[in-house]
């Protein structure tokens, strides 16, 4: 039998905050892992599952020079695993939801080095899902669009004047990295005719202890961001759907956070 020296890199879905919506799998991985780089919006107890002898590297680029560091990341993954290291490669969420899993997982298959991808639960469907906000509820909604808030640097981010009509046409709008632009683009939907009577929730830390829900309309979506002083990371929900939010009620969404299990065994 031929062994394979090279080393592997799993990229892992970390989930949405609270380690007990990680997977089994992405449990297995942290456990086998000899090096992971973690991102910054992966929880600190998630990191309980890695081995003490392993080396953790926190990568997080929250607000810097994307490209650089990203290609520094990508060329560390590779270097890695061509030393031999079974790598994790550990991100919030779901890897390939405004992720950059695609790209690494490119950058891995160009330079020859095995990797296999552990999927997540997206923030987007599980911060709404918690605070009683089914996504897709067929009473209102007959899909939903997953888009970001923040424009790649040279790009010009998304056409809010089409998806406008898209939200209008029963399509359930869930932005991510938007709560900072929130006033630009809910100017942008009402200006692309999306009522502001449309129900619009935010959603701060979600699937964390410190998570902050608030039900508003689209209008007055961006006035109660900033009167509560809601920031990143945070999902914005737009559409009918939110009226599942417990009677509908404006204001703060109330959960019960369930207490932390103890590590499983
Ligand atoms: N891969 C991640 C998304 C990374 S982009 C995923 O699948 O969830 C980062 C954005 O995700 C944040 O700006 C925010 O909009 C959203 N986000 C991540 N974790 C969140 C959380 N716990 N609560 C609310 N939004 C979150």
């Amino acid at each position: 039998m031929t062994h394979d020296r090279r080393g592997h890199v799993t990229l892992v879905g970390a989930g949405p905050g609270d380690p007990e919506l990680l997977t089994l799998r992405a449990i297995r991985a942290l456990r086998q892992a000899t090096v992971v780089l973690v991102d910054d919006l992966v929880a600190a107890g998630v990191l309980r599952y890695v081995r003490q002898s392993a080396r953790i590297v926190h990568c997080g680029k929250r607000g810097g020079a994307v490209s650089t560091q990203q290609g520094f990341i990508e060329a560390m993954l590779v270097a890695e695993a061509l030393r031999g290291e079974r790598v994790v490669r550990l991100k919030g969420g779901d890897p390939c939801v405004f992720g950059r899993g695609g790209e690494e997982v490119a950058a891995l298959r160009a330079a020859g080095v095995p990797h296999t991808v552990v999927p997540g639960i997206t923030a987007g469907i599980a911060a709404p899902a918690e605070a009683g906000i089914p996504v897709t509820d067929r009473r209102w909604a007959q899909g939903v669009l997953l888009v970001t808030g923040h424009a790649q640097p040279g790009h010009t981010g998304p056409d809010w004047a089409q998806l406008a009509q898209t939200a209008r046409g029963g399509i359930t709008l869930v932005i991510y990295m938007g709560v900072t632009h929130c006033a630009d683009i809910t100017a942008a939907l009402l200006a692309g005719g999306l009522a502001g009577a449309t129900p619009a929730a935010v959603l701060q830390n979600g699937c964390t202890p410190h998570s902050r829900r608030h039900v508003a309309t689209l209008r007055t979506l961006a006035g109660e961001v900033q009167r509560l002083g809601i920031g990143s990371p945070a999902i914005l929900v737009i559409g009918d759907v939110v009226r599942a939010a417990e009677a509908m009620q404006e204001g703060e969404i109330s959960v019960a956070h369930p207490k932390p299990l103890a590590a499983i065994a």
